[in-house]
Parts: structure tokens; C-alpha cells; sequence
């Protein structure tokens, strides 16, 4: 019954509904992109989420983050975020981990995940799961935010990553600024994209990049090139 609304579509029916119990994806962050990714995640009975973060909630998180309100202040993310997550849906099994992802941890956190997606604020931290998700062939997700522009991306080993594209070079403020319902925008269309992505559909968002200007209300869709010189796909060649 739960999943009955989902199960009308063509796309998902009874098979895909049990591929999504089957499962499993990490999501990198639980702050507010991961509050509408984790939230819809969990809503669509994905079997396995593992979710990561090592931070504790402030009050400036509130304005996004919707997975936490003011009696949580100080606490542990990836604990509460776990806690909201098995009261929503009790069927599925949430691994809360609250640790700092560096280079040498990566490998072992997102070991055998389905799909990885990336939820975080910073350049670094995008860059190492970049580089495990190639080197391990697991489709990663992509979604950053700056005040009222949003992007999303896919990532596979046969399309361009964020190397290709030099994203390593970005250099933006921190903190940045950020509106809740532009996050909001964006951490759904990473939900969409990973329910696609497990669910083996057609048009996922490997190789474009999906950028969202809600001062200008548009939507653009942009092509992206794999760079012959990258270093992350140059490792594979050995
Ligand atoms: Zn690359």
C-alpha cells in the first residue's frame, strides 16, 4: 500500500519497486541537499541508505536543512538524520555514520553502494568521491548550489567526471549563499536522477549538465566533453 502511487507507473511497477528494495546508495552529507534526497529516498523505499556526516546542527542550517529543527541544536547529523528517516519509513534500513571523508576513508564507505550521491559544501570533499566513484565504476550524483542557481550532474566511468570539467579549479566563497527552496529544487532532481539511475531509465544526466537560475525561472541543459588530459580517467589507462 505504501507504494502504491509509485507502482502505477510503467516505470516502476512491481519489478522496479523491488529494485529499489534491493538497493543501495550513499549519500555523502546530511545537510540541505541531503534533507530532500535523503527524505525522498526513504519515501520511495530504496532498501539500503547509508548516509554520511560527521558535523553537528546549527542554527544557520535551519533555513535548508529541514531534516532538523531547533531542539537539535549541537547534535550529531548523521544520528538524527537516521532517527527521522527510520520513523518515516520503518521498512528500510538507514546506516547512520558520522565521520569526516578524506582520501583514505572514502574507498570503504561507499564500497558496493548502487549509486553515490554527492550532497556536499565543498570543492575537496566532491573532488575525493569523484575520484573513488571512477575508480570503483559507481554512478555518483552531483548537485551543488549558489543562492539562486542550482546544477546536477551524473558521473559514470564512460563520461566525463568533475575533473574533466575542471571543477577542481572553482573557486567559490565560503559559506556560501544559499536560499532552502532553491536546495530544495535541486536535492529533488538528485532524487529523481539516482530513482532513474537504480531503476535502469534512459535520459539520466551523464555527460550534461543541468543548470537551474531561478532569478531568471530557467532551466539549461548544457553538453559536457571528457578531457583527454584528466587525471581521475588517466588512472584507468594505467
Ligand atoms: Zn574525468
Amino acid at each position: 500500500m505504501r507504494y502504491e502511487r509509485q507502482v502505477l507507473m510503467k516505470e516502476i511497477g512491481e519489478k522496479g519497486q523491488n529494485t529499489l528494495k534491493n538497493s543501495k546508495v550513499t549519500v555523502i552529507g546530511a545537510g540541505g541537499l541531503a534533507s530532500p534526497v535523503l527524505t525522498y529516498l526513504a519515501c520511495a523505499g530504496i532498501g539500503t541508505i547509508t548516509l554520511i556526516d560527521y558535523d553537528t546542527v546549527s542554527e544557520s542550517n535551519l533555513n535548508r536543512q529541514f531534516l532538523y529543527h531547533e531542539k537539535d541544536m549541537g547534535m550529531n547529523k548523521a544520528v538524527l538524520a537516521g532517527d527521522v528517516l527510520s520513523s518515516l519509513n520503518s521498512q528500510i534500513t538507514i546506516n547512520p555514520v558520522s565521520v569526516r571523508i578524506d582520501e583514505e576513508n572514502i574507498g570503504q564507505l561507499i564500497d558496493r553502494a548502487d549509486v553515490v550521491i554527492d550532497c556536499v559544501d565543498n570543492v575537496e570533499t566532491r573532488l575525493i568521491v569523484n575520484r573513488e566513484c571512477i575508480k570503483q565504476d559507481i554512478p555518483l550524483v552531483e548537485g551543488g548550489v549558489y543562492g539562486f542557481y542550482g546544477f546536477v550532474m551524473s558521473v559514470k566511468r564512460e563520461y566525463p567526471c568533475l575533473e574533466c570539467i575542471g571543477y577542481g579549479n572553482t573557486k567559490l566563497k565560503r559559506p556560501g549563499p544559499v536560499l532552502g527552496a532553491v536546495v530544495g529544487v535541486i536535492g529533488s532532481l538528485q532524487a529523481v536522477e539516482c530513482i532513474k539511475i537504480l531503476l535502469g531509465l534512459d535520459d539520466v544526466l551523464y555527460g550534461k549538465m543541468l543548470n537551474y537560475d531561478g532569478l531568471t525561472v530557467s532551466f539549461d541543459l548544457v553538453e559536457l566533453l571528457k578531457n583527454d588530459l584528466c587525471e581521475v580517467h588517466g588512472l584507468l589507462k594505467g
